[in-house]
């Protein structure tokens, strides 16, 4: 049976600078130049505002868990060889809160506001994808 991947993300011009500094392991946000307010996903407008002014910024990858799913079962590739694993959402230290995996930590020791740290799973054939993994 084939393998299908349904969790590839289709780059287009817009989200490319994205990907690029994932693969440099590099975390990016989208700041809106008119209030101030940072956002993920990236937009190209300002979510908050409506307005267009919006850049790339690096993002420090530091970020506190807000809330998360251990993961037991799940049929589709590539996530059927990872279970269990830990689905999550996170307030990143910039403000934004991201839908994210958490990774080198027992679903047991998971704590609402632990500090967490981005890291990038890197595998072939997909590009690099922002996870997070708790702080010493
Ligand atoms: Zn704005």
């Amino acid at each position: 049976m084939p393998t299908a991947r349904f969790d590839l993300p289709d780059i287009d011009a817009f989200t490319r600078p994205y990907w690029d500094a994932a693969a440099d392991g590099r975390l990016l946000i989208r700041r809106c130049g008119a209030c101030g307010a940072a956002h993920h996903y990236p937009r190209e407008f300002c979510p908050r505002c409506w307005s267009e002014d919006v850049a790339w910024e690096e993002a420090s990858g530091r970020a506190a868990l807000y809330t998360w799913s251990v993961v037991h079962l799940n049929d589709l590739a590539p996530h059927r060889d990872r279970v269990p694993y830990v689905a999550a959402v996170v307030d990143l230290d910039e403000g934004p809160r991201m839908m994210t995996e958490i990774v080198d930590c027992a679903g047991s020791d998971l704590r609402v506001g632990m500090p967490l740290r981005v890291l990038f799973r890197a595998e072939a054939g997909a590009p690099a994808v922002p996870v997070f993994r708790p702080t010493d």
